[in-house]
């Protein structure tokens, strides 16, 4: 019964719930056991909320049994990256500065998901502020992969997919700035997506860099994908970026099939900058999307090789103006001890954040300042701009984009951490998606022959283009018929 429970996915537990053949307390209970145990091994949570979510459970199988579910999914639990804010459930976003911040109000991603009737099981571990991708930037230790214990999950999302590869829970929220949803959905074998800069609020989710940032579903099939996007999707005051129209059914149509769709492949990352293992594959997903009717053509996205330096430049600039506000002041951490505000200011900063994020800080305040401006930022922005042309260009004569979510499998815990630019390297095909704003998705296709860990196939789609993203997404994973799981 509890095996059945823990490895249904969400839409599955929701039709048996419908079907009154179990409840949403037997299925909480299930998964507050799985996580009783695997989560040692793992580290994926960084905050339980088991009796919060017991609570929740009960009053959804009441309204159910009163006939006043508040959605398909009412009962079905969830939880969520610790970069979205929940009233009076501790928020962190991995760093020190943050220990103790006790939000006020919940983000709208969360408040959506609880109106659905969602029970939320707990915040889940992530690099410091969305910054990596290994999950080893965590102020509070790293997580691991349940494929094997001594390899990364990949992040900055490690804790969500950990978790939900782990069945510890069917699916959880993350954020997407650079590749943090997709990367580790790909190292875990599991479903992730970036949507389309402004289709989710990000009212609440702590800003890393507010012109990339994006929330997105990770999850074990495309259909439970579809499904947690439609619930928090949509216009909203509280964010301006939040695009206002509305947003179509995502699940409406997705068993279409991708019979005459065009697929594009990418002339610039053939033949290199892949292990074998992830090449192999990719390229046999391109002949499977082939024999599912889609017609595959070359497309060519020249500026693309400079999406990491650009990428590396923008965040960070935007990043030392977003985490400016952790100045001891106005939230968590303050320095002890201290004469005067700057002491107080710079202590705080200098004990509260780790490493990467002060290079961060560093770096973007140098691109922005005066005599570097115009080199350094004004020049990623243009480059960001030929990244979005390639792009539009490319759409032009297909529908879809097709290449490696990431160029390796899961590596090493310790492997990247003396070296940064080695970890930058690992979102090198992710990277321009967020620059242009565009919706990508990152599918299971098996394990690499190298190590027997999983890859994933990257499927991009122009901006607010989700429903031919999720088609063609679907019709793979169907065809494919990914099924292994991490012995855990
Ligand atoms: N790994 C990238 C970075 O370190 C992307 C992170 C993200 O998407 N939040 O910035």
């Amino acid at each position: 019964m509890t095996a059945e429970i823990v490895w249904a996915s969400a839409t599955e537990l929701a039709r048996r719930l419908q079907a009154g053949e179990i409840s949403s307390r037997e299925i909480t209970e299930a998964l507050i056991a799985r996580t009783d145990e695997v989560d040692s091994k793992l580290h994926a949570y960084l905050r339980r909320t088991d009796e919060r979510a017991l609570d929740a459970a009960e009053a959804a199988d009441t309204r159910r049994a009163g006939g006043e579910s508040l959605s398909a999914f009412d009962g079905v639990p969830l939880a969520y990256k610790d970069i979205f804010v929940t009233g009076g459930v501790t928020t962190t976003c991995g760093s020190k500065i943050l220990e103790d911040f006790l939000p006020p109000y919940d983000a709208t991603v969360v408040s959506r998901c609880e109106a659905a009737g969602l029970p939320m099981l707990g915040k889940l571990n992530m690099d410091e502020f969305a910054m990596g991708s290994s999950t080893e930037n965590s102020a509070f230790g790293p997580t691991r992969n349940p494929w094997n214990l001594d390899t990364v999950p990949g992040g900055s999302s490690g804790g969500s997919v950990a978790a939900v590869a782990s069945g510890a829970v069917p699916w959880a929220w993350g954020t997407d700035t650079g590749g943090s949803i997709r990367q580790p959905a790909a190292l875990c074998g599991l479903v992730g997506v970036k949507p389309t800069y402004g289709l989710v609020s990000r009212y609440g989710m702590i800003a890393f860099a507010s012109s990339l940032d994006q929330a997105g579903p990770i999850t074990r099939s495309v259909e439970d994908a579809a499904a947690l996007l439609n619930l928090a999707a949509g216009g909203d005051d509280m964010d301006s970026t939040c695009l206002k129209e509305p947003v179509p059914d995502l699940l409406d149509g997705i068993d279409g099939g991708i019979d005459g769709m065009r697929v594009g492949i990418v002339r610039e990352f053939q033949g290199e900058g892949s292990q074998r293992g992830v090449r192999a594959r990719v390229d046999e997903s391109l002949t499977r999307l082939e024999k599912l009717g889609a017609s595959l053509e070359e497309v060519s996205l020249p500026s693309f090789e400079h999406g990491i330096s650009a990428y590396y430049l923008i965040a960070p600039a935007e990043c030392s103006s977003n985490l400016a506000r952790y100045d001891g002041v106005r939230y968590g951490r303050r320095a002890a001890g201290a004469d005067d505000i700057v002491s107080m200011t710079s202590r705080t900063r200098e004990e509260g954040f780790g490493d990467e994020v002060k290079r961060r800080i560093m770096l973007g305040t140098y691109a922005l300042s005066a005599g570097y401006y115009d080199a350094y930022y004004g020049k990623a922005q243009k480059v960001r701009t030929l990244i979005a042309r390639d792009l539009e260009r490319a759409y032009q004569q297909v529908d879809l984009i097709v290449c490696p979510t990431s160029p390796t499998t899961a590596f090493r815990l310790g492997e990247r951490t003396d070296d940064p630019l080695a970890m930058y390297l690992s979102d090198v095909f992710t990277v321009p998606v967020n620059l242009a704003g565009n919706a990508a998705i990152s599918v299971p296709c098996g394990l690499s022959d190298d190590d027997g860990l999983p890859v994933g196939l990257q499927i991009i789609a122009r901006s607010l283009d989700e429903k031919t993203m999720f088609r063609a997404a679907y019709a793979f994973e169907q065809d494919l018929g990914f099924h292994e799981r991490p012995q855990l």
